[in-house]
C-alpha cells in the first residue's frame, strides 16, 4: 500500500504545483493524464486553430462550490491582439489564463478559440497552440540546451540559438562556464529570474504557438537590464494573440485593450488613454504605480548618498 500511495501522491502533489504556479510544462500534464481533472469527451476533435481568435462568453467559475471566483466574464481578443488583465491580487487574473489552458472546466459559459467551444476539443491540440510564459519558469536539472529545446523537442541546434539570440540570452549563455552545455537548474548554476523567463520566452518561441499567454513577473525584474526583457516579450508575443496578466502598468500602456477585475468581475475596460480618462479605478491604479515608482527612486538615490 505504502508504494502505491507515495507516486500517487507524487503525482497528485505535481500536477497541483502545475496547475498553481502554471508552470511551463505543458508536456509534462502528458505524463500525468491519470490525475487530471479534465477530460477530452468521446470523439473529441482536434482544435483547427485560423487566426486563433479568443472568447470568454458569459465565463462563471469557482474553485470552490460556496466562492465564485470569476462572474460573467466576457471578452474578444481578435487574432494577433493583446489584452491585458489587471486588478488587485486575488481579482481572478491567473484563473482566466489557466481556464483558458483548461486546467478546469468552467461551470458556465463557454471559451471559444476561432468558433470552436474548448472544452469539446482534444486537450492535447488545445494545448499545442498555446504557449505559456509564466512568472516563475521551472528548470531541470539538465543543459541549458536540453532546457530551451524543451519547447520543440525535435528543434535543430541552430533553432536552439536562434531563439536563444531572439530572447536575449544567447550572449549570457556563451558566457557560462560550458556554454551550452551548462547545467542548470537546482543541481547545476541557478538563474536569476529574469534569465529563467528568458529561457521561457526561447522555449516560446521554439513552440510557435498561435496564443501566448503571459504572466509577467512582479518583483524580480527590477533592475534595468532586467527590464530590457520587454523587447523580448513583445517578440514572443507578436502577430500572435496574446493575454498578458500585467502587474507593471507602465508595460502594457500599448495593449489593444485593457480588463480591470475586481473580485472576478471586469469593472472596467478599454485602452490605456480611454481608462486613465475614465478616472476609476485603473486611473487609481496607475497613479497609486507612479507614486510608487517616485518613492523606490528616491530611496535609490538615498542609497546612493555617502
Ligand atoms: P495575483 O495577482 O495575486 O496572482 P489573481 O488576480 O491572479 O491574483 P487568482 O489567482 O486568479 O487571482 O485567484 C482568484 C481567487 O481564486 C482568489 O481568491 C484565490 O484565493 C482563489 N483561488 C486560486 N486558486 C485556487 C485554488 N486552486 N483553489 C481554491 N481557490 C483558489
Amino acid at each position: 500500500i505504502i508504494q502505491l500511495y507515495v507516486p500517487l501522491n507524487w503525482f497528485g502533489t505535481y500536477y497541483r504545483l502545475i496547475q498553481k504556479n502554471f508552470v511551463d510544462m505543458e508536456n509534462m500534464l502528458e505524463l500525468l493524464k491519470e490525475k487530471q481533472e479534465v477530460h477530452d469527451i468521446p470523439g473529441a476533435k482536434a482544435l483547427e486553430v485560423k487566426g486563433a481568435t479568443v472568447e470568454f462568453r458569459n465565463v462563471s467559475f469557482s474553485y470552490l462550490p460556496e466562492k465564485p471566483v470569476l462572474k460573467n466574464v466576457s471578452f474578444i481578443v481578435p487574432a494577433g491582439h493583446t489584452v491585458a488583465l489587471v486588478g488587485p491580487s486575488g481579482s481572478g487574473k491567473s484563473t482566466i489564463i489557466r481556464l483558458l489552458f483548461r486546467f478546469y472546466d468552467i461551470n458556465e459559459g463557454t471559451i471559444i478559440i476561432d468558433d470552436q467551444d474548448i472544452s469539446q476539443v482534444t486537450q492535447e491540440s488545445l494545448r499545442s497552440a498555446i504557449g505559456v510564459v509564466p512568472q516563475d519558469t521551472v528548470l531541470f536539472n539538465n543543459t541549458i540546451r536540453f532546457n530551451i529545446r524543451y519547447g520543440r523537442i525535435n528543434a535543430f541546434d541552430h533553432e536552439i540559438i536562434s531563439a536563444a539570440q531572439y530572447a536575449d540570452i544567447h550572449d549570457k549563455i556563451l558566457n557560462f562556464p560550458d556554454g551550452y552545455e551548462t547545467q542548470v537548474g537546482e543541481r547545476g548554476l541557478k538563474l536569476s529570474g529574469g534569465e529563467k523567463q528568458r529561457v521561457a520566452i526561447a522555449r516560446t518561441l521554439l513552440k510557435a504557438p498561435s496564443i501566448v499567454l503571459l504572466d509577467e513577473a512582479t518583483s524580480a525584474l527590477d533592475t534595468e537590464t532586467e527590464r530590457n526583457i520587454q523587447d523580448a516579450l513583445s517578440r514572443v508575443c507578436a502577430h500572435r494573440t496574446t493575454v498578458v496578466v500585467a502587474h507593471r502598468l507602465s508595460t502594457i500602456i500599448n495593449c489593444d485593450e485593457i480588463l480591470v477585475l475586481k473580485d472576478g468581475e471586469i469593472v472596467e475596460r478599454g485602452t490605456h488613454s480611454s481608462l486613465l480618462n475614465l478616472g476609476g479605478v485603473y486611473n487609481r491604479m496607475w497613479n497609486q504605480q507612479i507614486e510608487n515608482e517616485e518613492e523606490y527612486n528616491e530611496s535609490e538615490k538615498g542609497n546612493l548618498l555617502p
